[in-house]
């Protein structure tokens, strides 16, 4: 088997910004001209995540709106309290959300939904440079 490495950089607003990064990836893959592999999709960060959604205007502020209910970002939060950072939503967010996304290539093609697409999601509570991480093995 062999692992190929790719990265590539988003520049976000951070307060759940959504950044559809499609496109990034099946460049980065579609360059090597394989036939079938996994392809592994990975953000670095403890603030940020990466998912599948319809990149649709009507999810863009469904997702937000449910995170906002679920993990509020005026809480009390004990992450808070020790590192005086406020975003201890964005850490519990992201942990719930997840930093990884896995699409199988099959003769050639990244087998994504119509309607689906791979979403950067950068919860941190300020702007933020992220490195996601491409990682086919095939
Ligand atoms: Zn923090």
């Amino acid at each position: 088997m062999t692992i190929i490495c790719e990265k590539f950089t988003v520049h976000t607003k951070g307060n759940t910004d959504i950044i559809d990064v499609t496109n990034e990836v099946k460049n980065l893959v579609y360059r090597h001209s394989l036939k079938d592999a996994v392809v592994y999709v990975y953000v670095a960060g403890s603030t940020v995540s990466i998912t599948n959604i319809e990149y649709e205007p009507g999810l863009l502020k469904d997702l937000p709106e449910i995170l906002d209910k679920i993990v509020p970002v005026n809480k009390e939060y004990h992450h808070d309290e020790m590192w005086h950072d406020g975003n201890g939503y964005s850490h519990i967010r992201a942990s719930i959300v997840g930093n990884s996304t896995m699409v199988p290539l099959l003769e050639g093609a990244l087998q994504l939904g119509q309607w689906q697409q791979i979403v950067l999601v950068d919860f941190d509570n300020k702007a933020r440079t992220r490195t996601v991480h491409v990682q086919i093995l095939c």
